[in-house]
């Protein structure tokens, strides 16, 4: 079977079909969240903010979006951004 997936939005943007569907019939949608560390050593760190663009299939749900650039190395290196939340120094 012939993968024919170069489907296209009104403005030209290139539409990548669902990975689990192969559906084009997706919404783009704004969304706030919240990044924990999983694993006990990690209860008492707070969480990392992002509000990145969820592109949500709407025939089976399934979900993808990209984590924005800025928060990647709070990722990479375990550390939640600086927030209001006590930091962890050491003396
Ligand atoms: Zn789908």
């Amino acid at each position: 079977m012939a993968c024919n997936s170069s489907e296209t939005t009104d403005d030209g943007g290139f539409v990548m079909p669902c990975l689990s569907c192969a559906s084009t019939y997706q919404a783009e949608i704004a969304a706030e969240m919240m990044i924990h560390f999983s694993g006990l050593k990690n209860l008492d760190k707070p969480g990392i903010r992002a509000f990145p663009k969820l592109v949500v299939c709407l025939v089976c749900g399934f979900s993808r979006f990209t984590v924005p650039e800025s928060e990647l190395p709070f990722l990479a290196n375990g550390a939640p951004a600086r927030e209001n939340a006590t930091p962890e120094r050491c003396l």
